[in-house]
């Protein structure tokens, strides 16, 4: 297991890129130690706050029967539990809009809110949401990971069985599913190994390639550890097998929404605010981050620009062309400026996470959107910061709300000016990056 250790903990390290702030090593979650007991993130969270797979179910369903304007598509089933993946479509317009959230298990309040957004997008009557839904079409999947988010394992070996979510998968891998088990494979403490989701998307369609089949020996690595599939004259290191069944349903979802944009919503670890804290002010979190996925027109502005031989493909997502791009940021500037009008302390805060591309990932494996021609989709991360000792319950539920409320104002936005031509690129890179820990989940 030692071998595979490099792509785990060092991740971008390994690429020899290094970030505006350091990659450090991570005590919150994100570096996964096989055989030894997650640390800190899930058990951080009450997870009791949460709704299980049922409740999600139940309530998703609810909100079909009484709108009247969602429709509800079972498009997956996770591996092992068999719990359903559920895609909800709801909005006519003309610009398309593709919505994931909880690719990892322990990541659930994007969930929580994108179940407010589908409430209130299928339920209110209001101005502001007969206007977003003539102008824009979501196609959202609140909960791609079913069995991690529900996963129970004897955490505390007590002979009884916790609720502790977690980041992957539940899914072995065998001998014939793939050339060579990918990195991003798992063994678990509680026994059940599993996939991270979110490193095994691949660029190339369906349709034409099967990462599982159509590989070749020398794409691999010498640790026989990731893939880095040669494609339209780049090396994409690390890119994704599609060996989860979940990634294969969103992969689908994608390919058939053919979105005009891409959203995913991740959680982070706990960070300072860059520069808070001087003189009388006590230092405060940053518990919203954003991302942009952009290609080599803003290769300066990276801040992995490759200061050595790094190839392109290591620094941007060179499938991403000029115009994408601008709107990829775009989208992310009116984030912030939806958030920051709303004037609470809660979205001051909000932090840039430095982009770099994971070709196993949601945005940088679907975003090239090759599935219809190469026509490229601007994509955007959020991050939210998990809910810590001076964020109660009760702040958790004001976050949850000023998120969606952020969301929907976003949206809104976005109905107004689809092509969001008065929105400032500048207004994104003007953001700091999180300094301390920034690579840490996505
Ligand atoms: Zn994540």
């Amino acid at each position: 297991m030692q071998r595979r250790h490099f792509l785990k903990t060092t991740g971008i390290a390994s690429l020899g890129l290094t970030a505006a702030g350091s990659v450090s090593a991570n005590p919150d979650g994100d570096t996964y130690r096989p055989g030894g007991p997650k640390q800190g993130s899930a058990n951080s969270i009450n997870l009791n706050a949460f709704h299980t797979n049922e409740e999600l179910t139940k309530a998703l369903t609810k909100v079909e029967q009484r709108s009247g304007r969602v429709s509800l598509e079972e498009i997956a089933r996770s591996a092992g539990r068999n719990d359903p993946v559920w895609e909800v479509k709801v909005g006519n317009g003309d610009t398309k809009v593709h919505l994931i959230t909880q690719i990892h298990g322990d990541e659930p309040t994007g969930t929580e809110v994108a179940l407010k957004v589908i409430k209130q997008l299928g339920l209110s009557d209001s101005k502001q949401v007969d206007h977003i839904l003539d102008n824009l079409s979501f196609t959202i999947i609140p909960r791609v990971n079913p069995y991690g988010a529900m996963y129970h394992y004897d955490y505390n070996g007590d002979g009884s069985e916790e609720w502790i979510a977690r980041r992957q998968n539940t899914q072995a891998w065998e001998e014939g599913d793939s050339r060579y088990e990918p990195y991003y494979h798992y063994d678990s403490p509680g026994g059940d190994p599993g996939y991270d989701m979110n490193r095994d998307f691949n660029v190339r369609p369906p349709s034409e390639f099967n990462p599982r089949t159509d590989d070749e020996a020398s794409w691999w690595g010498e640790d026989e550890e990731a893939m880095h599939m040669p494609y339209e004259g780049h090396t994409l290191f690390a890119s994704g097998l599609r060996l989860a069944p979940e990634i294969r349903g969103v992969t689908e979802s994608f390919n058939e929404t053919d979105p005009d944009y891409a959203i995913t919503h991740h959680h982070k670890g706990g960070n300072l605010y860059p520069g808070s804290g001087d003189g009388n002010k006590p230092a405060k979190q940053t518990l919203l981050s954003v991302m942009a996925s952009y290609g080599e027109s803003y290769l300066d502005r990276s801040p992995f620009f490759p200061d050595d031989h790094t190839p392109v493909s290591q620094a941007v997502n060179p499938f991403l062309d000029e115009e994408t791009s601008t709107r990829s940021i775009k989208l992310n500037s009116l984030v912030i400026e939806a958030l920051a009008e709303r004037g609470n302390s809660v979205f001051d805060s909000v932090t840039r996470y430095g982009y770099y591309p994971l070709w196993g990932s949601y945005l940088d494996g679907m975003c090239p959107n090759f599935a219809n021609g190469g026509d490229s989709v601007p994509g955007m991360l959020y991050e939210t910061a998990y809910q810590t000792d001076d964020l109660g319950q009760k702040a958790l539920g004001r976050m949850l709300q000023l998120t969606s409320v952020g969301f929907l104002e976003s949206f809104e936005a976005l109905a107004d000016d689809p092509s969001l031509g008065d929105t400032s690129v500048e207004t994104y890179f003007d953001t700091p990056l999180y300094g301390e820990g920034i690579q840490r989940r996505r």
